[in-house]
């Protein structure tokens, strides 16, 4: 794509960066096909190529973003299925991070979206808060067909009906310190213990340590990690999410310094794909450019860790019928396609992959309570692909996704690591019946 940028425009290294990215797209449009806002609405502004279009045409012209441009970029999902499926390797993730950022810093959004953004951004990333929003959103329960009826709250009701009607203790897991792994040591690894999963469910991260350290890998919870900051980068809120990767980077440089790690280990595929990022979001910052790229490369989602660690039988044998859920966070942003499904089948479980795998379930970070419609049919859609496997449990490796599908489905959706954890000798994961897992114990 040709493009018109002034020298003084390309001073901007932002600018410069999304440059080449604008320059690599031809307009062949084959990404529209596996974008689920374009398969959804069939409008061309709601598709990559659409999208791109309109990024360019504000960047080009340096100027402030307006309503149209925000709401076809509100709409995107950042799913990166467009990544995945572009032949000329268009980094749309870094273009749209850009244009988010730009659009928080030029645009004016009406009251109450700003409040509830703002609201969103002062809570889920930290778990204290979103513990007492959970319980606080309870009592705001009997409302939730009224702000159903008032557009400017249907935010609101999404986040009111998303929210558990319980919630389990927090775990002591989350506390910094650290795991000895037992026998012949294998490993030594850091986890992130995360802000939204640690909350609503920290058995994903009990079992991640159990099934390490059993297999011989020590694991530490550094003291000062918090939330990666995803979720309100994909709000543009650049400074939030850069201040979050630095306190990481931190953490996690701290815990290098003083014993090594092999490893970062990340179970939401949403956190992974952002910390993997981390390099490029702090290549500008002197401080922590070198830092953050170590820390990326070290970033390793669970199933990613496991696939490369020559995994001993099971102990049990299970023959479930498991559709695996890929999230988009992980198969688009991190391109791990293969390990998840490969390891539930060493397993034992008998792995199916629901039809159109690569449309996003429509959660998305903060998409389904800030898109709430669009979140909903995708979400639809998705159940239907997934009972029409057949399966018994929904397996999945992102928190955002277990509890988008777990609120449609008729079957358990579970993070991949319970039935691992499961399969070699760990506890059956909450939820899911002793009889769809012991048919071959
Ligand atoms: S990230 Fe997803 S929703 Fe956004 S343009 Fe790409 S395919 Fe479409
Ligand atoms: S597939 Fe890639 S090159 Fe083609 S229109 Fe989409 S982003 Fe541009």
């Amino acid at each position: 794509m040709q493009t018109n940028f002034s020298a003084a425009q390309l001073a901007d290294p932002h600018v410069a960066e999304s440059e080449k990215i604008l320059r690599k797209c031809v307009h062949c449009g084959f990404c529209t096909a596996t974008c689920p806002t374009y398969v959804t609405l069939g409008n061309e502004l709601d598709s990559p190529r659409g999208r791109i279009y309109l990024i360019k045409d504000m960047l080009e012209k340096g100027r402030p973003a307006d309503k149209e441009i925000v709401t076809h970029i509100d709409r995107c999902l950042s799913c990166l299925a467009c990544m995945t499926t572009c032949p000329s390797g268009v980094n749309y993730m870094h273009l749209v991070d850009h244009a988010r950022a730009h659009i928080e810093q030029t645009y004016k959004r009406p009251l109450l979206e700003r409040l509830t953004r703002a609201m969103l951004a002062f809570v889920l990333p930290y778990p204290g808060r979103f513990r007492a929003a959970v319980k606080l959103a309870r009592l705001g329960r009997p409302l939730i067909g009224l702000f159903e009826k008032l557009p400017a709250l249907k935010p609101v009701a999404a986040m009111l009906k998303l929210a558990p009607s319980s919630i389990p203790p927090a775990s002591p897991l989350a506390s910094p310190g650290v795991h000895a792994g037992q026998g012949t040591k294998r490993g030594r690894v850091a986890i992130l213990t995360g802000c939204a999963q640690s909350v609503l469910d920290p058995a994903i991260n009990e079992a991640t340590v159990s099934l390490l350290t059993r297999l011989g890998v020590e694991v530490v919870v550094p003291e000062g990690e918090g939330c990666c900051g995803a979720l309100v980068h994909h709000m543009g809120r650049e400074d939030q999410a850069l201040a979050s990767a630095r306190q990481n980077v931190d953490a996690w440089t701290r815990a290098i310094d003083q014993g090594g790690l092999d490893a970062i280990i990340i179970t939401a595929s949403g956190c992974g794909t952002t910390i993997k990022d981390y390099g490029f979001m702090l290549r500008l910052d002197p401080a922590y450019a070198e830092k953050a790229a170590r820390v990326s490369a070290l970033a390793k989602d669970i199933t990613e860790y496991l696939a490369a660690l020559d995994l001993p039988e099971p102990v049990r044998k299970p023959g479930t019928i498991v559709a695996y859920h890929s999230a988009c966070s992980m198969q688009h942003g991190q391109k791990i396609t293969r390990q998840p499904k490969e390891l539930l089948t060493k397993a034992g479980f008998v792995v199916r992959e629901p039809r159109e795998g690569h449309l996003c379930c429509g959660s998305a970070g903060t998409y389904n309570i800030l898109q709430p419609e669009i979140s909903a049919r995708l979400r639809d859609r998705k159940v239907k692909n997934i009972e029409a496997t057949g399966a018994e449990i929904v397996a999945t490796g992102n928190i955002g996704c277990i509890t988008q599908i777990a609120s449609a489905a008729k079957v358990p959706v579970v993070h991949t690591i319970k039935l691992l954890d499961w399969a070699y000798g760990g506890p059956r994961p909450e939820g899911v019946s002793e009889e769809s897992l012991v048919a071959a114990e």
